[in-house]
């Protein structure tokens, strides 16, 4: 091994003695016969003593020992002996220098022949620091035992392959009602009070941490012993040797169950603060009336759809429906029963459309759909008349049943507009256009045309009756048998100084500009009775018929301007005629019926315009001072090509003559027509064939030609 020594080579007991004395260690003999004994030169040293300072004797030996060890060492050697067999125990000794060293003692009793013990031999060595630093490390570990037990947390030891801790500081008692003995007893006692909706989890991030030394830090909630809850937070960590290899895993737990506490009434007051601003939101995009998308989430969604469609190619359809004459039953039967009707239009409107369409209310009586899938007019068409239908079945408000009409615009992206605001105006001139024609409209350039001049020029009308831009237009009604006429129809005309002559569809307002309304009836008025009183002052039996509208029937003053114009005109009221559709008087029949009544008293014959393209019965009508039925023009011109067309025509003008009523064909553009409903008994003709609508001058030939010459003034005052 090539070491060598300097020294001179010592025999085996000096080497003995000398690797004795280096680990602090001697030898001993006791003789049990003499009770006498001899320490070795090293034990003496360990005990402070020069070699053969100790005298054998027992007194001296416990002499040796420290006091308090005493009893013990003695009884110690007494139950060796009894026992004949080991003795290995740790006592203090003092010192000469009164200083304390602790020592061990490891000896054999060794017996003579007859197996009683004689002598007692063995080793003591100073293990005094070793002790020392054992006791150091128990009062720093009794220190930091106290400081752990001390924390507001729990700890605990665990071993790696132990579900369960090896130690648990006891605070866990406070934490959870279990005391730490319950818990250390158990080796699955952690798996048993975690929540069950914890455990799979956290177990098996344990086992996972264990596995890669990871540290855990983590959450979870243990069941405690009364049944409460307990929010743990929970962070432990591996402890190596110094290797690196894991020895036991460490960790602390503490009570987090107020943090959660608070955090959820956080949590909550923040889904409620979500709620809320969910609810405001859906507010501010919804009417709250029928809860349907309002016109911003409208158009939000029609823009939305666009873009779409505009990546992915494809069609966006939008429709506007207005219903027909609503403001008429909110004035009658009440807000109430106008929002009744509203909400149950809105379900309706959702129920021929797909779930992903939308289905908005625009405003008052107006609603706008976005359907998808829909990618012609044709389909549009389709969909549209669905949801006509849908809303036009009775509806029960107000103890009444309600037939509802509704006009539909129509326009499909991309034909029709890229961008919402394009398509929505088109989609609305539309509708406009839906509303003259009864049927659904899809859009079209040229009635987009038309619908914006129209609309600057209703604007533009009251300037045209001041500036005496509307003329009238007369066209005669003639005895279907005799040929005679007996009456002009007046027809407004204007003949505007840009657009040339207007036709009264072009600016005659609609229901929504009702208040243009009366303004024009009376101009109609004043003129076709002066007109009137022309003709008859030259001696011809004419009268004139002005047509009406709902409006002007509504308000109870309109028979006393009747009465008025009469007057100024100065003819007799049998010379006028008043025309009023179907329409207008079911929607209010109660007030319309006193007006009409009080016409009728003034002596002014009253005529039901257009009959047949609404819906009014003739029971009720009955009930009317009504004198006159007009046909509507468009039975009349399709009678030869459609046979309800000419039964319609047929059999209304039976139904008038049972009510006692003149009937009159509009629309009478061919001869034969003219004789057929000459030979069915109608009364009157009105039509093309007879004559277009025409400004005086041209009609003047017709009035001398065709019109009756009334009696002499005398003879008529005689008759009269
Ligand atoms: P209306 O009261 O039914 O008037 C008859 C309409 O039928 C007139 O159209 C006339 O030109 C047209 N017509 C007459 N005979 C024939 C025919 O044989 N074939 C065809 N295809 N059409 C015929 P116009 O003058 O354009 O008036 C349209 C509507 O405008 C009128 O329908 C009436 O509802 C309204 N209107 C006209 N003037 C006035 C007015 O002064 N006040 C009000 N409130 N409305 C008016
Ligand atoms: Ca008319
Ligand atoms: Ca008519």
């Amino acid at each position: 091994m090539g070491f060598r020594s300097s020294r001179p080579a010592r025999t085996d007991g000096e080497q003995l003695r000398l690797a004795l004395a280096a680990a602090r260690m001697g030898t001993f003999e006791w003789d049990l016969t003499t009770n006498s004994g001899r320490m070795s030169p090293e034990l003496e040293a360990i005990h402070g003593l020069a070699p053969g300072e100790f005298d054998g004797s027992r007194d001296m030996m416990v002499e040796l020992v420290h006091p308090d060890d005493r009893e013990e060492f003695l009884a110690g050697f007494a139950r060796a002996i009894a026992d004949a067999g080991r003795y290995d125990t740790e006592f203090r000794i003092v010192l000469p220098t009164g200083e304390m060293r602790w020592r061990t003692a490891v000896a054999t009793i060794v017996t003579d022949g007859n197996g009683t013990p004689a002598r007692i031999i063995g080793v003591g060595q100073d293990i005094t620091d070793r002790r020392l630093a054992e006791e150091t490390l128990a009062e720093a570990q009794a220190k930091y035992r106290r400081m752990v037990e001390q924390l507001p947390l729990v700890t605990y030891v665990e071993s790696l392959d132990a579900e369960s801790a090896l130690y648990i500081s006891p605070q866990i008692e406070e934490l959870c009602g279990y005391t730490a003995e319950e818990w250390v007893a158990d080796p699955h006692f952690f798996g048993k009070v975690l929540h069950p909706d914890d455990r799979d989890h956290v177990l098996g991030e344990f086992a996972n941490t264990h596995l890669t030394g990871d540290m855990y830090d983590g959450e979870y909630r243990i069941v405690a012993k009364d049944g409460r809850t307990v929010w743990v937070h929970d962070v432990a960590v591996r402890v190596r040797d110094a290797d690196g290899n894991p020895l036991y895993s460490q960790g602390y737990m503490a009570d987090v169950t107020a943090r959660h506490a608070a955090e959820q009434a956080l949590a909550e007051s923040r889904a409620q603060l979500e709620q809320r601003m969910r609810e405001i939101e859906h507010q501010a995009l919804h009417d709250s009336l029928t809860d349907l998308p309002n016109r911003t989430l409208f158009h939000d969604r029609v823009d939305q759809a666009l873009r779409a469609a505009r990546r992915a190619g494809g069609s966006v359809c939008v429709m506007l429906i207005d219903l027909d004459r609503f403001k008429e039953v909110n004035d009658t039967l009440g807000h109430a029963s106008g929002d009744v009707l509203l909400q149950e239009v809105a379900r309706r409107l959702r129920t021929p459309v797909r779930e992903s369409d939308t289905v908005a209310r625009l405003g008052g009586d107006e609603f706008g759909v976005l359907a998808s899938g829909v990618a012609t007019a044709d389909d549009a068409i389709v969909l549209a008349e669905k949801l006509r239908e849908a809303v036009a079945k009775p509806i029960a408000v107000g103890g009444l049943s309600l037939e509802v009409d509704s006009s539909i615009g129509i326009a499909v992206a991309p034909d029709h507009g890229a961008d919402v605001e394009t398509l929505i105006r088109h989609a609305d001139v539309s509708m406009y256009v839906s509303k003259r024609t009864h049927s659904p409209a899809v859009y079209s350039p040229e009635t987009d045309h038309h619908s914006r001049v129209r609309l600057t020029l209703v604007a533009d009308l009251r300037r045209a009756l001041e500036r005496g831009e509307l003329i009238v237009y007369y066209q005669p009604q003639a005895c279907a048998t005799t040929g005679a006429v007996r009456t002009m129809e007046a027809l407004v005309r204007w003949e505007h100084p840009v657009h040339g002559l207007l036709a009264p569809d072009q600016f005659v307002p609609l229901p929504e500009q009702t208040g243009l309304i009366r303004p024009l009836t009376l101009y109609m008025l004043d003129a076709a009775l002066r007109q009137c009183a022309v003709w008859r002052n030259a001696g011809y039996d004419l009268a004139v018929a002005v047509n009406v509208t709902g409006r002007d029937l509504l308000d109870l003053h309109f028979p006393e301007q009747v009465a008025a114009a009469i007057e100024r005109a100065g003819v007799v009221p049998e010379a006028l005629e008043l025309e009023i559709t179907e329409t207008t008087i079911m929607t209010d029949a109660a007030r319309a019926r006193a007006v009409l009544e009080a016409l009728s008293a003034l002596g002014v014959r009253l005529a039901i315009d257009d009959f047949g393209s609404g819906h009014s019965s003739l029971g009720y009508l009955k009930r009317l001072p009504i004198d006159v039925l007009k046909i509507d023009r468009s039975f009349v011109m399709n009678m030869a090509q459609r046979t309800d067309d000419a039964v319609i025509v047929r059999s209304t003008i039976d139904l008038g003559h049972n009510l006692g009523l003149q009937v009159v064909a509009e629309g009478v553009e061919t001869e034969e027509a003219l004789a057929w409903l000459t030979e069915l008994g109608c009364d009157s003709v009105q039509g093309y064939f007879l004559g277009r609508p025409q400004p005086t001058d041209a009609v003047e030939w017709i009035v001398r030609r065709l019109a009756r010459r009334l009696p002499p003034p005398d003879e008529r005052a005689a008759s009269g």
